[in-house]
C-alpha cells in the first residue's frame, strides 16, 4: 500500500511544521502501520493560530466583504474538486474507507456538499427591511442585519473528516468567520490537506487555520476555554460535547454540537418488497461509523421471522463482500483504531450477556490483515433497554427488535437519548405520518435522502444542538443585529 505525504500545519498563511519539528505517526487502519507524519502542534501553535484568526477577524474586512469570499471559496472548491483522487487515497490510507465508500459519502457528498453550501449563501438574509414603527411618539425605522460571529474553533472527528471539515470551515468562512479547524488525531492529513489548498487557493493570513495534534484533548480544550474565540462548533461524542458545554460557559461562548445517535431503522408491515427492504438495514458502510445510521431495526412482530430469515441471507450474501483494499464497489473496510476496535468487540460481549441472539458475524478477523477488522455483526431477539440498543456502538453492529403496532414503533424509536436520524418504510402517507411523530433531525422515507449539502442536519435530545449544511448551517455562524433609525 502507498504512503501519505507529511501533513502541516497552516498558520497564519503559513504552511510549515510544528514548533519544535515535532510530528507523530499517521497510522493506516487497513494494515495498523505507519502510512505517513502528521505535524503534532504545541500549545504555543495553537495559540499563534487563535491570534492569527482574531487579528484577521478584527483587522482586516474578511467578514465585511462577502463578494470577495465567495469568489475565493468558489476557487478554493476548484481546487478541491481538481485534487480529488488525492482526497479519495487519504480517506482510504487515514480513514480506512474502502474504495466505494471513499468516492461517495467521504469525498464526492464533501464536495457535493461544499458546492450546495456556496449556492445557499444567496439564500441567506443577510439584511432585511422590517418597516416603521411608531412607539413613544415618533417613528423607527427598523433594521435587523445577520453578522458573523467572530473567531470559530472547529472541532472534527475521524470518520468521515473530509464531509465533517467542510460543513463546518466552508459554512463559517462563507458567514464572514475565521476560523481554526482542529482536525481529530487519527485524521490529521484530511485537515491538513484543506490548508495547504486553501493557501495555494490565496485565502489571506489567518483567515483559515488548521492545527493537528497528537493530543485529543489538549488543542480543543485550548479552543474551547480561550475567550478570544466566539463559537465553538463541534462534531463528536456526545460526552466530549457536554465537556465543550462546560468548557466554554465561563466565556459563554456559542457553542454548536453535533453528537451521537443510535437511529431507528422502521419497516411497515405494509412495506412494499418487505425482505429487500429488511435487508436494506445491513450496517456495513464505512464499517458502521456514522452517526446518523439507522443501526436499531425495528420490524413488525407479525412478520419478524420472515425479517430474521431476510437478514440471515442478507449477511451470508456478504460475508466475501468486505475488507477489499482495491474492490470499487466495496463499501466497508477496517474500523478506524486498535481502540474502537476493541470497544465494537467490548459491545458485541455486552449483547451476548444481555441475552440477544448473534445472528451474524462478531468477531474481529485478524486473518484479514494486520488492520482493525471487525465482521458485520447483526444481533436479533433484542429488545430496546439492553445497552446495545441505548449505547451508541459506532461499528458494524445491527440490533433487531420487534414491535407490536406503529404507536408501538414510534414509542421505540423515541426511547432513545439520542433523536439524530431514522428512516421508516412503508405506504407513503403511512410513512410520513410516522416520521413525523420520531424527536429526530434527519428522517427518510422509502430510502430517501434527508442528509445533502442543501438541508440542515442536527440532532434533538442529546445528539445536539444547532444546525450544520444548508441556509441554515451558514446562519448558524451568524449572530443577529436590530437597528432602529429614527425617522420623525
Ligand atoms: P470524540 O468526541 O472523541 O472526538 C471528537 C473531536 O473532539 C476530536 O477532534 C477530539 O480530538 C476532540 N476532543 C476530544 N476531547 C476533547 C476535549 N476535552 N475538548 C475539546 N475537544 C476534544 O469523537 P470521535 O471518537 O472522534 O468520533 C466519534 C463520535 O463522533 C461518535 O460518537 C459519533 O456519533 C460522533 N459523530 C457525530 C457526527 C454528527 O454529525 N452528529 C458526525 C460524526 C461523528
Amino acid at each position: 500500500m502507498d504512503t501519505l505525504p507529511e501533513g502541516k500545519l497552516y498558520i497564519n498563511g503559513d504552511v510549515r511544521p510544528a514548533g519544535g519539528h515535532a510530528t507523530y505517526d499517521n497510522i493506516n487502519p487497513w494494515t495498523g502501520k505507519v502510512v505517513g507524519q502528521a505535524a503534532d502542534a504545541t500549545a504555543e501553535d495553537v495559540d499563534l493560530a487563535i491570534q492569527a484568526a482574531r487579528t484577521a477577524f478584527d483587522d482586516t474586512d474578511w467578514s465585511q466583504d462577502p463578494a470577495a469570499r465567495l469568489e475565493l471559496l468558489k476557487t478554493y472548491r476548484d481546487l478541491m474538486v481538481a485534487n480529488r483522487d488525492k482526497l479519495v487515497q487519504i480517506a482510504r490510507l487515514e480513514a480506512g474507507a474502502a474504495i466505494g465508500a471513499a468516492a461517495r459519502a467521504q469525498i464526492d457528498g464533501a464536495l457535493n456538499g461544499m458546492n450546495d453550501l456556496l449556492n445557499c449563501f444567496s439564500d441567506v438574509t443577510w439584511s432585511e427591511d422590517r418597516g416603521v414603527k411608531n412607539e413613544y411618539g415618533f417613528d423607527t425605522k427598523r433594521l435587523v442585519l445577520r453578522e458573523a460571529v467572530g473567531v470559530v474553533g472547529a472541532i472534527t472527528p475521524w470518520n468521515v473528516p473530509l464531509y465533517v471539515n467542510v460543513g463546518k470551515v466552508i459554512a463559517a468562512l462563507l458567514a464572514g468567520c475565521t476560523v481554526v479547524l482542529k482536525p481529530a488525531p487519527d485524521t490529521p492529513l484530511m485537515g491538513a490537506i484543506m490548508g495547504e489548498l486553501a493557501a495555494e487557493a490565496g485565502f489571506p493570513p489567518g483567515v483559515f487555520n488548521v492545527v493537528t495534534s497528537r493530543h485529543a484533548a489538549m488543542a480543543g480544550e485550548m479552543l474551547t476555554r480561550d475567550e478570544r474565540v466566539d463559537l465553538i462548533s463541534f462534531t463528536g461524542s456526545t460526552a466530549v460535547g457536554k465537556l465543550i458545554m462546560e468548557n466554554g460557559a465561563p466565556t459563554l461562548k456559542r457553542v454548536f454540537l453535533e453528537l451521537g445517535g443510535k437511529s431507528a431503522y422502521i419497516v411497515l408491515d405494509d412495506a412494499p418488497e418487505f425482505a429487500r427492504v429488511v435487508m436494506g438495514s445491513m450496517v456495513v458502510f464505512h464499517a458502521g461509523q456514522g452517526c446518523a445510521y439507522p443501526t436499531r431495526l425495528l420490524v413488525p412482530r407479525s412478520r419478524y421471522e420472515e425479517a430474521v430469515q431476510a437478514l440471515q441471507m442478507a449477511y451470508a450474501g456478504f460475508a466475501d463482500k468486505w475488507g477489499h483494499f482495491d474492490e470499487p464497489t466495496c463499501m466497508m473496510g477496517p474500523l478506524i483504531s486498535k481502540r474502537q476496535m476493541d470497544r465494537v468487540l467490548n459491545y458485541i460481549e455486552i449483547g451476548q450477556q444481555e441475552g440477544a441472539r448473534l445472528l451474524a458475524g462478531g468477531k474481529a478477523r485478524p486473518d484479514m490483515g494486520d488492520g482493525y477488522f471487525v465482521e458485520p455483526t447483526c444481533f436479533v431477539d433484542v429488545s430496546n433497554d439492553m445497552r446495545i440498543a441505548q449505547e451508541e456502538i459506532f461499528g458494524p453492529v445491527l440490533v433487531v427488535i420487534p414491535y407490536e403496532d406503529d404507536d408501538d414503533a414510534v414509542r421505540i424509536a423515541n426511547d432513545s437519548i439520542y433523536g439524530l436520524g431514522g428512516a421508516v418504510f412503508g405506504d407513503t402517507q403511512r410513512a410520513l405520518g410516522v416520521v413525523k411523530r420520531i424527536r429526530a433531525g434527519a428522517l427518510s422515507v422509502n430510502g430517501g435522502m434527508s442528509i445533502t449539502g442543501d438541508l440542515p442536519f442536527g440532532g434533538y435530545k442529546q445528539s445536539g444542538m444547532g444546525r450544520e449544511w444548508g441556509r441554515e448551517g451558514i446562519e448558524e455562524f451568524t449572530e443577529i443585529k436590530a437597528i432602529g433609525i429614527r425617522a420623525s
